[in-house]
C-alpha cells in the first residue's frame, strides 16, 4: 500500500495534532551522534514533526499574577506528555496499518550528556534524544526563534512539539526561510525574569545549516533559565518570595549550569515552596504528591519573556495573536525585584 505525505497530514490533524510537517533524513546531515534520529532508527526515510497549541489562555492567571496551576498542566506538562503523545501515537498506529515502521519518540527533554557505554561498537550510547525544536525546523513546520522557542507562522511561540521516525518515503515540506518569523525585534530578552536570553548585540549566538539556510538564535544560559522556570529567583516566583524571605540569591549573579540548576530546583524548591490545595503548607508530603501525580513541578516564569513577550510583539512572531478579539496585556506587567519587592512595568 502506498502512503503519501497529504494522508499522514491528514490523519494527524484529524488525530487531534494542530501542525504536521514532513523532513526527509538528509537534512539532518551534521547533526551529534547523541542527536541524530538516525541513531534511532537507522533504516528511517522520514521525520515527521507533529505540534499541538498552546492556548493562549493558559497564560491569564501568570499574566493576572493569580494563578499558576494552568500553564504548568495545560501548556506544558500535560500537554508534553498526554495532549500531543495522544496524536502522535494514534498517527504512529496509522502509519503501520500501511506497512510501514513508525517510531514514535518521546517529546520530553534529553539528558544533558551520554552516561553509558555505547551497546554496540561503532553507535552512541543510551539514550539517544534529537532535538525536536531543530527536527520541527527540518520539517517544515517553522524556525528557531532568537529566544531558542519554536516559532511556527500558526500560532508564533505557543506550541509543543513531538516526533514519529518511519521507513516510509514521504514527500518532504518546504523549509520555513531564516527570519521569517523571528524579526529579531528583543522582545524575548526585555521581558525575561532570568536575563538569560543574550542581545543580539553580544554576539552569543548558536547556527545550524540546513539545505543550504542558516538559522542562528541566542546562546541561552540554560542555568539561569532553568533556576528561573523552576521558581529559585525571586523576580519570577511570588512563591520563594514569601516562604523565603530572608534568600537573597540574585539571577543575575549565579553561575550554574543546567543540570546543577536542574539539580538545586527539583531537590530544594520542589520540597519547599510548592504548594497544593492537598498540602498547603508546602512541606515534604507535597512533593510526594506531586511525584505521584507526575505534574513534579510548577512552570513558575510563565513564559513571560521567550513565549508571553514574543507573542505580543509587533512582528511576523505576534500575527497569530493580533487576530484575537481582545489584546493579552489588559494591565501594566507586574514585576518583582531582586529582593522580592513587587512593582509594575510601565
Ligand atoms: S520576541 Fe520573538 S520575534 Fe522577537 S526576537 Fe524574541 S524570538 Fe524573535
Ligand atoms: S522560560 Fe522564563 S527564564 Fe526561561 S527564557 Fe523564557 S522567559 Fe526567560
Amino acid at each position: 500500500m502506498t502512503l503519501t505525505s497529504q494522508q499522514v497530514k491528514d490523519f494527524a490533524k484529524a488525530a487531534g495534532a494542530d501542525l504536521c510537517g514532513v523532513a526527509n533524513m538528509e537534512r539532518f546531515e551534521g547533526a551529534p551522534a547523541q542527536m541524530d534520529p538516525r541513531n534511532i532508527f537507522p533504516g528511517a526515510r522520514s521525520a515527521i514533526v507533529l505540534g499541538r497549541r498552546i492556548p493562549r489562555g493558559v497564560y491569564r492567571g501568570i499574566e493576572e499574577g493569580t494563578h499558576w496551576s494552568n500553564y504548568t498542566f495545560y501548556g506544558y506538562n500535560r500537554l508534553n506528555t498526554l495532549m500531543l503523545p495522544k496524536a502522535q501515537y494514534a498517527t504512529a498506529c496509522f502509519i503501520e496499518d500501511y506497512g510501514f515502521e513508525a517510531t514514535p519518540v518521546y517529546p520530553g527533554v534529553a539528558e544533558a550528556e551520554p552516561s553509558r557505554e555505547p551497546l554496540r561498537e561503532g553507535q552512541p550510547g543510551p539514550n539517544v534524544y534529537p532535538n525536536i525544536r531543530i527536527a520541527a525546523v527540518a520539517a517544515g513546520v517553522g524556525e528557531m526563534g532568537w529566544s531558542k522557542v519554536f516559532l511556527s507562522p500558526e500560532f508564533g511561540p505557543r506550541q509543543r512539539l513531538c516526533m514519529i521516525l518511519t521507513d516510509a518515503e514521504l514527500e518532504p515540506d518546504p523549509l520555513v526561510k531564516p527570519n521569517s518569523i523571528c524579526n529579531l525585534c528583543m522582545a524575548c530578552v526585555e521581558d525575561c525574569p532570568g536575563h538569560c536570553i543574550p542581545h543580539i548585540k553580544e554576539g552569543k549566538v548558536v547556527e545550524i545549516q540546513i539545505e543550504g539556510n542558516t538559522y542562528r538564535w541566542g546562546d541561552v544560559d540554560m542555568g539561569k533559565c532553568t533556576l528561573t522556570h523552576h521558581g529559585l529567583n525571586k523576580e519570577a516566583s511570588p512563591f520563594l518570595c514569601k516562604d523565603c524571605p530572608g534568600l537573597y540569591m540574585p539571577v543575575t549573579e549565579q553561575e550554574c549550569s543546567e543540570e546543577e540548576a536542574y539539580k538545586l530546583t527539583h531537590s530544594v524548591g520542589r520540597a519547599t515552596w510548592r504548594k497544593t490545595p492537598e498540602f498547603p503548607s508546602g512541606h515534604v508530603l507535597d512533593y510526594a504528591y506531586t511525584m505521584l501525580h507526575g505534574v513534579g513541578y510548577y512552570a513558575v516564569c510563565g513564559a513571560r519573556g521567550c513565549i508571553r513577550a514574543c507573542f505580543m510583539s509587533n512582528g511576523p512572531a505576534g500575527e497569530p495573536d493580533r487576530k484575537f478579539h481582545n489584546e493579552f496585556r489588559k494591565k501594566p506587567m507586574w514585576t518583582l525585584n531582586p529582593k522580592g519587592e513587587v512593582g509594575v512595568k510601565e
